[in-house]
Order: C-alpha cells, then sequence, then structure tokens
C-alpha cells in the first residue's frame, strides 16, 4: 500500500455501531463489565480506551510496526521509554539530542543511577568505544535538533545488533511519512506528536512505536504505571490531524528545499543546515534513509543582533517555539528549545549565537521567500 492511501486506511474506522467513518470520541474513564466473571477488553481508561485504541492502531500502521502508543506529550512518550531502564544501567546518546530529553537525562534520570554518554554519532568509533558492560541502548534523533545533524540509522543498528543493544529514534523531526526507522531495524521509534503528525499546532502528544512484543509488554506497562496517557478529545484531533500528513509533508518539504536553495545561495546567510541540499555534510546518509530532506532548516545570519533585526522584520512566520504546523515557525534555540543549554554546551551542540530555526509551514513558498528578503536586506 502506499504511504499515501496508509495514511487515509490507518486514520479511517467503520464503527460497528452506526458505520461513522470517524473515531468515536469515548469520553469514558471506566467500563461495565459484563458480570462477576467475565470481564471486557476495558476497565479503566488510563489501562486503555477505544478511542486512544484505535488512535494507537494508527500510529503503529504509520510507523510500520505492530504496537503503538500514545502518550500526553512527547516528553511523556520519551520518559516513558527510558523509565523502562533500571539504576545501574546506561545509555549513549546522541549529542545532538533535543533539549528537552537532555533535561531528563542529567537532571532526572542520573538522580536514580541511570548513567548516560552524550557522543557525536557521526563518529561510529566512538560509539563502539563508550559501550560498557552496563550500556543497554543507544538514542538517537536524525536529524536532530536544530543542527539538522545526519546520524547513519542502519550503522547504528548494526553496532547494536553486534552489541546486543536496542536502539531508540526520535523520528518527530521527518514524521512517518518521510522516515521509517523500525524498517532499518530501530527498536523503538518516538515521535513528539505535537509536531507534524498533529500538525495544527494545537494539541501536544507523544507517541511510541515498536515491533517486539516484549518490549512493547514493558512500554504498556510504563504507560499504564506512570499515566502520562493521551486524553481521549485530544486523541481525536491527532487522528484528524494524521488524515492530511502526506499533503502537509509533501508541500512543506518541497517548499524547505526551494528555501534552503535560496538562502544557501544568499550573501547574507553564512550557512545553510539542512539534509536535502548535497553541500550538506550528512546528504548521502540521508537520501538512503528518508524521502527528502524534510520541513526544518536552519540558517545562520552571523550574530545574534542580526536573527534580532531578521524575526522583527519578518511578517510571515510567527516567532515561536515548536515546529511541523500549518503555519511557518521561526525560532531561536539559544533561548528556546535549548535554553537549558550553558553556552559551552551551545558551542558544543554547534548552535551558533546567529542560527534560527525555520520550520516552513504551508504558504506559498515565493511569500516566504520574498518575505525572507526583504529581512534579510535589513542586516
Ligand atoms: C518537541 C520535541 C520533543 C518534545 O515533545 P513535546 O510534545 O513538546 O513534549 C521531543 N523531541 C523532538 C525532536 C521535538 O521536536
Amino acid at each position: 500500500m502506499s504511504e499515501w492511501t496508509n495514511i487515509i486506511n490507518a486514520s479511517t474506522t467503520n464503527d460497528p455501531l452506526s458505520g461513522a467513518i470517524n473515531t468515536p470520541i469515548q469520553l469514558s474513564s471506566t467500563f461495565n463489565q459484563k458480570s462477576f466473571e467475565d470481564f471486557g477488553q476495558y476497565d479503566y481508561a488510563r489501562s486503555g480506551n477505544p478511542t486512544r485504541a484505535a488512535g494507537e492502531k494508527a500510529i503503529a500502521q504509520l510507523e510500520h510496526g505492530q504496537y503503538g502508543y500514545l502518550f500526553s506529550t512527547g516528553m511523556a512518550a520519551i520518559s516513558s521509554v527510558l523509565f523502562t531502564l533500571s539504576a545501574g544501567d546506561h545509555i549513549i546518546v546522541s549529542k545532538h539530542v533535543y533539549g528537552g530529553t537532555f533535561r531528563v537525562l542529567e537532571d532526572i534520570l542520573s538522580r536514580w543511577g541511570i548513567r548516560h554518554d552524550f557522543v557525536d554519532f557521526s563518529d561510529l568509533d566512538a560509539i563502539e568505544a563508550t559501550i560498557r558492560p552496563e550500556t543497554k541502548a543507544l538514542y538517537i534523533e536524525t536529524p536532530s535538533n536544530p543542527v539538522l545533524n545526519i546520524t547513519d540509522i542502519r550503522a547504528v543498528v548494526n553496532i547494536a545488533k553486534k552489541n546486543q543493544l536496542f536502539t531508540i529514534a526520535d523520528n518527530t523531526f521527518l514524521s512517518p511519512f518521510l522516515q521509517n526507522p523500525l524498517d532499518l531495524g530501530v527498536d523503538i521509534v518516538i515521535h513528539s506528536a505535537t509536531k507534524f503528525l498533529a500538525g495544527h499546532s494545537d494539541i501536544l502528544a507523544g507517541a511510541v512505536v515498536v515491533n517486539d512484543k516484549k518490549l512493547a509488554d514493558k512500554i504498556y506497562f510504563i504507560q499504564n504505571a506512570v499515566g502520562a496517557t493521551l486524553g481521549i478529545l485530544d486523541t481525536w484531533l491527532l487522528l484528524r490531524g494524521i488524515k492530511t500528513l502526506g499533503v502537509r509533508m509533501s508541500h512543506a518539504s518541497a517548499s524547505a528545499q526551494k528555501i534552503a536553495q535560496h538562502l544557501n545561495a544568499h550573501s547574507k546567510v553564512l550557512n545553510v543546515l539542512y539534509p536535502g541540499l548535497q553541500t550538506h555534510k550528512g546528504y548521502r546518509i540521508h537520501v538512503t534513509q528518508a524521502k527528502n530532506g524534510g520541513a526544518v532548516l536552519s540558517f545562520d545570519v552571523g550574530s545574534k543582533e542580526n536573527a534580532k533585526k531578521l524575526v522583527d522584520a519578518l511578517k510571515i512566520p510567527v516567532f515561536s517555539v515548536s515546529l511541523g504546523a500549518v503555519e511557518s515557525i521561526i525560532s531561536y534555540p539559544p533561548k528556546m528549545s535549548h535554553a537549558e543549554l550553558n553556552t559551552e554546551e551551545l558551542t558544543a551542540s554547534g548552535i551558533t549565537p546567529g542560527l534560527l530555526r525555520f520550520s516552513v509551514g504551508l504558504e506559498d513558498t515565493d511569500d516566504l521567500i520574498a518575505d525572507l528578503d526583504a529581512a534579510l536586506a535589513l542586516i
């Protein structure tokens, strides 16, 4: 089945009661049991709810996985996956990881005796050299936020298999429409479904998809025990957003490709980070594992002052955190998504003072380019 058809198939139901083609919203925290002896599929909504179950089936189908789980936020999904680890375990994490993931590892899990090392995942030897007897997992994000670094998913999976580790991939930046890590051997795929999957800057949501039953049981156990599940109305909105994932991703990524090329040739722009550009250092790997460069790019205008001038002059994109929405969003990572990092950590992560992240929305490409040009002319 083509990915376009898969999206519609996954997000459409046929309700046995009414024939409704949209998932019924079943606002019920508890479920009547058939008899004293005979319990049904659902009892309490933290453990399961039919609306959430439909959303979980859909996200699993989109990521070509067997088991899907929905969480209240992307961070709830990430934390719940990391909660499968125990005191004494060690995890190796891409140093270009999302700021919130960095915070959970540094400030929470470390207090519980779960250790981690950040490694540059473009250096495969460095990953192998960091593996210890207690190492349990490799954690990647490709393209990474906000510098769009590319990790060779197949190579990391090979290292993991050789050392009996499992691999976790945060696939938020490309969505299942453009990249499917499970197909490349990754064990656990995570999404901040707040972004491209929901797509409208309206809800917060997180998702986890796996193929292995044992791993699925562990994640379900944490989901039910910790209880950071996605609400019923938000699940419905997520399913509604997913229906247009294909058209949104293809328009936005085609637009991002044109904008990246335009900025790359612009005299006021020092550097463009976008994996759809042949000049990007991860390009050759990226094209073997993803359909295109995606809808997010970052570019460097030389200084914080220039970044400020540009943001103040731009008329179309909103200036805010987040990404993956119908409207274009420009953000300044040092003050926003990566505010947790100190100057040293920012430099080590390649987040230069003039770096802006641009999540391309569904506006007309030429309008966005004209807006950028007019703002760049002022710096
Ligand atoms: C936003 C984001 C998260 C966190 O998701 P929330 O829904 O905000 O909790 C995790 N990873 C990446 C790559 C993100 O962009």
